[in-house]
């Protein structure tokens, strides 16, 4: 059998209007790698993000996991979406983490971890609030499950928002930008979480500035810039001998 990838963009485009914020986005994934999205503000990482996880349509070309497009018919034919019930069971395949957490503060930690499995997966309460346990304690909150988000520091949060995205067994993990809102003592420990999950052989997408963490972690570093990728290969070679002068200026500009 072929080595087939977990996750393939090919030739993805997003429109907004007449602003096209992804020009044929191609990317591969190998299951249980890293790769880091880099890139300055409003080059489309978010938007390719959202378009992975089913959040925004695509508007050409196609999502590919484990070989089955998403979100589309197997014709390609971008008019005709498959039903909301498939494209629901294909977007549980995706654990996403905001910048901005995004926990519900009316639920304390163990409800937000435990909210997905119960409302989407129809996992019982008593197990669904198990695992929520479980995987708080993975990051390090085995004493905060009672706690509501607004009891919690950003890091907290954040390690908050890996578990409840955990909770959901996703294929694939998608970051975005998971640790631009924190304060600079509270990154540490959200970065060694997902380098503990790194390291788990979970298939990450993360984008991210922090390029020293990209170094560590990353099989491959990706630039984008303008809605396309300008650079890509293993993280080394990307950060310390870009070849073209846009990446060698970005990585100055961030570091
Ligand atoms: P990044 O995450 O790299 O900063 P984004 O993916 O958020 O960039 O945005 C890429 C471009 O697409 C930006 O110019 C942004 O203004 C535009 N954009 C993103 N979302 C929308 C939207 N919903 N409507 C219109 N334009 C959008
Ligand atoms: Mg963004």
């Amino acid at each position: 059998m072929t080595d087939q990838p977990l996750l393939r963009l090919h030739k993805v485009e997003k429109h907004f209007g007449d602003f096209v914020a992804l020009d044929g986005v191609s990317l591969t994934l190998q299951a249980g790698t890293v790769t880091c999205l880099v890139g300055p503000s409003g080059s489309g990482k978010s938007t390719l993000l959202r378009t992975v996880n089913l959040l925004e349509r695509l508007d050409g070309g196609a999502v590919y996991l484990r070989g089955e497009m998403l979100g589309f018919t197997r014709s390609g034919d971008h008019r005709r979406p498959v039903p909301k019930k498939v494209a629901r069971r294909q977007a549980v395949n995706f654990g996403m983490v905001f910048q901005s957490f995004n926990l519900i503060p009316q639920m304390t930690a163990a409800e937000n971890v435990a909210l997905g499995p119960v409302e989407v997966l129809q996992v019982g309460r008593a197990d669904a609030r198990r695992q929520a346990h479980e995987l708080l304690s993975r990051v390090g909150l085995a004493d905060r499950v009672d706690h509501y988000p607004a009891e919690l520091s950003g890091g907290q949060q954040q390690r908050v928002a890996i578990a409840r995205a955990l909770a959901m067994k996703p294929s694939v993990l998608l970051f975005d930008e998971p640790t631009s809102a924190l304060d600079a003592e509270l990154v540490a420990e959200v970065l060694a979480v997902i380098k503990e999950l790194a390291m788990e052989g979970f298939t990450m997408l993360i984008v991210t500035h922090e390029l020293a963490f990209a170094r560590d972690i990353a099989d491959e570093v990706v630039m984008m810039e303008d809605g396309r990728i300008i650079e890509s290969g293993p993280p080394d070679r990307i950060l310390l001998n870009p070849t073209t002068e846009r990446a060698r200026s970005f990585f100055a500009s961030v570091s």
